[in-house]
């Protein structure tokens, strides 16, 4: 069942200007990169630090779907 979660957004900072530009989880799950909002800097996803980061929210979600949403 689609509970939303997934469209939370993440603010994402930009290494250029330094601006957060705000992307859902299920999006930055998808893409590799993202194009900051403000300077149009390209910002990779793909590197070890951001894809841990998305993993780190992808697992607080399925923590805040357990503990909130499941029927127990
Ligand atoms: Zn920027």
């Amino acid at each position: 069942m689609p509970d939303g979660l997934e469209e939370i957004e993440m603010p994402v900072r930009c290494p250029a200007c330094g601006n957060n530009t705000l992307r859902s989880v299920r999006w930055l799950k998808a893409h590799l990169q993202l194009g900051c909002d403000t300077c149009q800097e390209t910002i990779r996803l793909d590197e070890r630090g951001s894809r841990d980061a998305i993993l780190d929210a992808e697992k607080s979600i399925a923590r805040i779907r357990r503990r909130f949403l499941d029927p127990s």
